[in-house]
């Protein structure tokens, strides 16, 4: 099979036209960081919880640049000859197939490492060289290094989640990044995310980002996380399509952030008197 073929670790976003390009409600100066970051090829590593709009983000930015995104979900099996290329049997011949990163140094996309923490750390070294002055990739297996297309850019994503049970990131690594902090967008940009994203009206927008909030508030809970904004947007799909409103906020909020049933119903009962 082609290495390409294989779509369950990674995307592969066509130049799109005008008409394609993903709602992107900034919440600081994250676009203009990232247009000079392009401009001056530097690599920039993308910090926070779990659904809060740096995949999105990445996907916006690549549109407006009109540049190819290969996004890779990275988890404890990644390993560089994902990211870099293998050889396979063909016949009766073995064939080198370039991986992602190899076609994205070579043709000048943009490549998205998400969860670069998950991955297995010889991910860490294989990018090395792609983050320094050097802007080249070093392919062991067949002894060559390739020149990084002009257009080629790094982002990588990190969870620092602030409770136990997250990889960290070596600080060597991360001094190899320019960093953008994700968070909560604030109440009236995350309502307005939530109506622009689902059609739901703003007044039960506001709502579902209320009782958001009253939980993330909630620290003596010790959720592992929160609720993200990708949760109210599942809520609000729910509502949306007719589902109601209080089941909705069971399934899409409630229930996704825990398995202790006691929390289940204290929090199932808070909702049902601010929905
Ligand atoms: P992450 O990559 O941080 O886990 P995503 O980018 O997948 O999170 O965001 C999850 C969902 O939340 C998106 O699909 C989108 O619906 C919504 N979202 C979050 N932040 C924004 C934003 N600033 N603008 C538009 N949509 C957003």
């Amino acid at each position: 099979m082609n290495i390409l073929e294989d779509t369950s670790s990674r995307t592969f976003n066509n130049i799109p036209d005008k008409e394609g390009i993903p709602f992107y409600k900034p919440v600081s100066k994250e676009i203009e960081v990232f247009r000079h970051a392009y401009k001056n090829k530097l690599p920039i590593l993308l910090k926070g919880p779990t659904g809060t709009g740096k995949t999105r983000f990445v996907d916006y930015m690549a549109h407006q640049l009109g540049k190819r995104l290969i996004t890779i979900a990275c988890h404890e099996e990644t390993s560089s000859t994902d990211l870099i290329g293998r050889f396979i049997i063909k016949g009766a011949e073995t064939v080198w197939i370039d991986g992602p990163l190899t076609q994205a140094v070579k043709h000048g996309a943009i490549v998205y490492l998400d969860e670069i923490a998950e991955a297995r750390p010889d991910i860490v070294v294989a990018i090395h060289s792609l983050t320094d002055h050097r802007k080249e990739l070093y392919i062991d297996k067949l002894g060559e290094t390739i020149k990084a297309h002009q257009d080629f850019m790094l982002i990588a994503s990190f969870n620092p989640g602030y409770q136990k049970g997250f990889k960290e990131l070596k600080p060597s690594t991360r001094q190899r990044f320019i960093a953008l902090s994700f968070n909560y967008p604030k109440p009236k940009d995350e309502a307005l995310i939530l109506a622009a994203e689902t059609g739901i009206d703003e007044g039960v927008a506001k709502k579902l980002v209320n009782i958001a909030n009253k939980i993330r508030n909630l620290t003596d809970l010790g959720l592992t996380e929160t609720v993200s904004t990708r949760l109210l947007v599942d809520a609000a799909k729910l509502i949306h399509s007719g589902l109601p409103k209080r089941l909705s906020v069971r399934v899409a909020v409630v229930e996704p952030l825990t398995d202790d049933p006691e929390i289940i119903e204290a929090l199932a009962d808070l909702c049902d008197l601010m929905i």
